[in-house]
């Protein structure tokens, strides 16, 4: 057997469609499109307004097991089912997908969104910079940096400090901006969230607001092209949204409630969203429900688990895998036991998902070293711990075609009665909140806030902020806080280190863990710097 292809090769052997053509397909009006090149476009949100009486398409939710080295490819599932629908089932269905965030994994990923014959193109325009929303967040940040720089100028002598301080704070303030752009429902909306940002604090400790910056019109303005989702296509022609990267830790993760909903009203009754909620069930896909679905008040239909074989024998525990030493034999040849004891980490998520009350199909994305015996075992594992049909899917290999029965299984599953539960109220304490997903979703025995943390439930508390949702920034790499353990790690208490609010989003964000680790480290050290530098950022006088 011939070896595919690398995943800029075949996104290089496909020829788009125009975007005009694509467009008119989808069923927007050339007025509602703004065309960048020739093969990307911005969509108005006036198409929003115009399709407001049509009722929604099929939601569909696509998730995964906690990510491995080995690739779950759940971007990549997002991608082929919503092929599999429209090209090859033939009812209008969309992908929404998250931009790749540049920066820290720039080029790791190879640039892709999705791979194999499920991916969007051109790959260089969605992989970079696309219809630059990520430079809009960023000049954008700069100017609320900049603004509270000559504040803090004009106002103290220490100002070489100062500046220090505040230039650490600008990837945080744009963390928050990226939030706020994902969660937005309209263009008022978006600019009554920047203007309720806290950016800074006064020296007597009261929260500073872009508003009370006077600067919340100019950063609406900024925005306001970043707010409408991106328009282009998969390998196959099918359309997709490309729109936001709200950071999977300290923010929600997954893509625009906006592009969903153009989204749904363009697909129309008949026709199905796929979503990707991105990170393992227990992260992406509870934020996905308790923070974005609260927000836009959409109601999901299905949730897609995506698992591989080769992921679930390391959560099985399996070797670790190297990057430039060989893989080792475990996952090139069967091992039925392994897998078996990897089973228990997808059962575990699979219960996760069910909480929600929807229906929840397993999508096998298949490797080329999976054996019938293997495929077969996690399928039936997967219908044990409840899951509505389990299917293997060679979308990766072979484009939508691949993911046909995939398809159908969710087309029947979105037919079943359902009803959405989020797992807590907002009127909990904020500390029952973080305890109920901690011990529901983690599998945590309990939670301990440290002091830094109790103070602050107790200040939000205090602020009224204690409706808020919650939005746990947690390693994605474990079930727990520890990025070594997979599987399904028990016995463990969730240690809260400290609570941040962004207000913009609407959201706290309990920090998991006692040590910045794995994927976090980067938000991690850029918050603890910033908390270090509180003393600083109380010289501004108010
Ligand atoms: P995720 O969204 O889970 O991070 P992606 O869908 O982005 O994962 O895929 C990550 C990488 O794994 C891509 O380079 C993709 O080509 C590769 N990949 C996905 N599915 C398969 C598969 N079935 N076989 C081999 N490689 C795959
Ligand atoms: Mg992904």
């Amino acid at each position: 057997q011939k070896p595919q292809p690398r995943d800029a090769a075949i996104a290089h052997s496909f020829t788009p469609k125009s975007i005009g053509r694509l467009a008119r397909e989808v069923g927007l009006f050339s007025e509602e499109v703004e065309p960048y090149g020739t093969t990307r476009a911005k969509v108005r949100l006036e198409a929003l307004n115009r399709l407001k009486t049509q009722p929604n398409g099929k939601y569909l939710v696509v998730t995964g097991i906690t990510p491995t080295p080995l690739g779950e490819g759940t971007t990549t599932t997002t991608l082929g089912l919503a092929q599999a629908l429209g090209a090859h089932l033939h009812v209008n269905s969309f992908a929404c997908v998250r931009q790749p965030s540049r920066g820290s994994n720039f080029g790791v990923k190879g640039g892709a969104v999705g791979g194999g014959y499920c991916q969007v193109i051109p790959m260089e325009e969605v992989s970079l910079h696309l219809t630059s929303d990520t430079q809009a967040v960023m000049a954008a940040s700069s100017l609320v940096v900049d603004t509270i720089n000559a504040r803090v100028l004009c106002e103290s002598t220490q100002s070489d400090k100062v500046i220090k301080n505040i230039i650490l704070l600008s990837g945080y303030v744009a963390s928050e901006m990226m939030a706020v752009l994902a969660l937005s429902t309209s263009l008022g909306d978006m600019t009554r969230r920047l203007a309720r940002m806290v950016v800074a604090y006064s020296r007597k400790g009261k929260p500073v607001t872009t508003e009370d910056l006077g600067i919340s019109g100019v950063l609406a303005t900024l925005m306001r092209d970043a707010v409408k989702p991106s328009l282009m296509q998969t390998v196959e022609g099918t359309p997709v949204f490309v729109h936001t990267c709200p950071l999977s830790d300290i923010a929600q993760g997954n893509s625009s409630i906006l592009a969903d909903q153009i989204a749904l009203k363009l697909v129309g009754p008949e026709g199905f969203v796929v979503t990707e909620a991105e990170g393992g069930a227990e992260l992406g896909m509870e934020k996905f429900f308790d923070i974005k679905c609260r927000s836009s008040g959409l109601h999901p239909d299905v949730v897609v688990m995506v698992a591989s074989v080769p992921a679930l024998k390391m959560h099985g525990g399996g070797p670790a895998v190297t990057a430039g030493s060989a893989m080792p034999k475990e996952y090139s040849a069967e091992n039925l036991t392994l897998l078996e004891n990897g089973c228990n980490h997808l059962k575990r998520q699979l219960e996760n998902a069910r909480a929600f009350g929807l229906p929840v199909v397993v999508a096998i994305n298949t490797f080329s070293t999976d054996t019938d015996a293997e495929l077969g075992l996690v399928c039936e594992q997967a219908k044990l711990a409840g899951a509505l049909e389990a299917v293997p899917c060679s979308h990766w290999a072979e484009g939508g075609a691949g993911a046909v029965a995939l398809g159908q299984a969710v087309q029947r599953a979105a037919e079943t009665p359902h009803q959405i539960n989020f797992l807590y109220d907002l009127e909990m304490p904020i500390d029952d909140k973080i305890r109920v997903i901690a011990k529901s979703m983690y599998g945590a025995d309990d939670v301990e806030l440290l002091p830094q943390a109790q103070q602050k439930v107790a200040l939000f508390s205090k602020q009224g902020l204690g409706n808020l949702p919650i939005c746990m920034a947690k390693t994605h790499l474990s079930l727990s806080h520890d990025p070594e353990r997979k599987g399904v790690p028990t016995g463990f208490t969730l240690p809260i280190r400290d609570i941040h609010a962004n207000l913009g989003a609407g959201f706290l964000y309990p920090l998991v863990g006692t040590v910045s680790t794995g994927a976090v480290t980067h938000s991690y050290e850029l918050l603890s710097v910033t908390h270090m530098n509180a003393d600083l950022e109380h010289d501004m006088e108010y």
